[in-house]
């Protein structure tokens, strides 16, 4: 039966099952066709140096371009796809996109940075997840020190998971601890795994605004990670108040709006000549606060 949900809309499905459900079920039904399609692409979002105001990396961000709904984020399709499993050929495939992405900027002259990728708990499960990373950066002979991983905590309670990030260690592949200061996320675990870098979430970020010591954990956080010999990444950097307070703060590598969006590899070449002008503008800031 029919019921009316809203101007327009009916549900046509059993009380039971929300429009929620429906469409998450589409897109599992879809997952599989939408990778023989290569209807996932990354965008990238660079990394910025405090200290010298230039981009030393980029984060590879997942969308889909669905045919029906349009460009789709990973919040809405990434839980999906961990529920079903499928968040395993998708991660192999982002990271192979990555890995031909950093061979072909690296041809092509643009860019000879690393790129970090995202990497779900469950893939870091497998068993043979550290092999076939390898595997994907000599299939483009890549160095290991051009792919980085960004895993979140949860990583970090699993054993085989932190097996796998010891033998990508090793093999130096960089570390980055995702999202931290969300959930439950704390230096309790930071003994066990083996990272290099950590990135202060968002939400932690946005509480900086205009006063220069009105984020007591942030500039917390930046020196017990020093303390620790870890890189400090802010995420979701949107205005330059932040990027001050940060730098004044200590913090080594900035990425968000503010400096850029994630962009198609398309639009890079561009971005490059825009912001090499637009950084002018920073030295004498930098300087400031060096
Ligand atoms: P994340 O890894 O923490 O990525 C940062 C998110 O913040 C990205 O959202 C990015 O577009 C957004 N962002 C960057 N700068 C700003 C800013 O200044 N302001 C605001 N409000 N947002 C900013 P996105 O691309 O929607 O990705 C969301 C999450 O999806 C990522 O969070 C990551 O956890 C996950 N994800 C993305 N790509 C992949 C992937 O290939 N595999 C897996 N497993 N997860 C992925
Ligand atoms: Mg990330
Ligand atoms: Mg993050
Ligand atoms: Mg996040």
């Amino acid at each position: 039966s029919a019921k009316k949900v809203g101007r327009g809309q009916y549900r046509f499905f059993d009380q039971s099952l929300n429009l929620k459900d429906v469409e998450e079920f589409h897109l599992e039904q879809s997952f599989s066709e939408a990778l023989r399609n290569r209807e996932f692409v990354l965008h990238y979002q660079p990394q910025v140096c405090l200290d010298s105001m230039e981009i030393i990396g980029y984060e590879a961000l997942v969308r889909w371009q669905h045919p029906e709904f349009g460009l789709l984020f990973p919040d809405r399709f990434i839980p999906v796809a961990e529920n079903s499993g499928f968040v395993i050929p998708l991660g192999l495939e982002v990271l192979r996109l990555a890995c031909a992405q950093i061979a072909q900027w690296q041809v092509e002259g643009i860019s000879a940075q690393p790129v970090a990728v995202n990497v779900s708990p469950i893939q870091l499960t497998q068993a043979e997840f550290c092999r076939q990373v390898l595997e994907m950066i000599s299939e483009y002979d890549l160095k290991t020190d051009q792919l980085e991983l960004e895993i979140t905590e949860t990583a970090m309670l699993d054993a085989n998971a932190v097996e796998s990030l010891h033998c990508l260690k090793a093999a130096g592949v960089k570390l980055s601890l995702d999202d931290f200061g969300t959930g439950y996320s704390g230096f309790a675990h930071l003994d066990a795994v083996p990272v290099d870098k950590l990135k202060i979430d968002r939400s932690l970020i946005a509480k900086i605004c205009n006063s220069h010591d009105d984020s007591p954990i942030v500039s917390s956080t930046i020196i017990l990670a020093k303390r620790m010999q870890l890189k400090v990444v802010a995420e979701g950097v949107e205005t330059r108040d932040q990027l001050v307070h940060l730098k004044v703060a200590g913090c080594d590598i900035a990425q968000g709006y503010h400096l850029s969006r994630p962009m198609p590899p398309a639009d890079l070449p561009d971005f490059l000549r825009a912001f090499t002008g637009q950084l002018k503008e920073y030295q004498p800031l930098m300087e400031l606060f060096g």
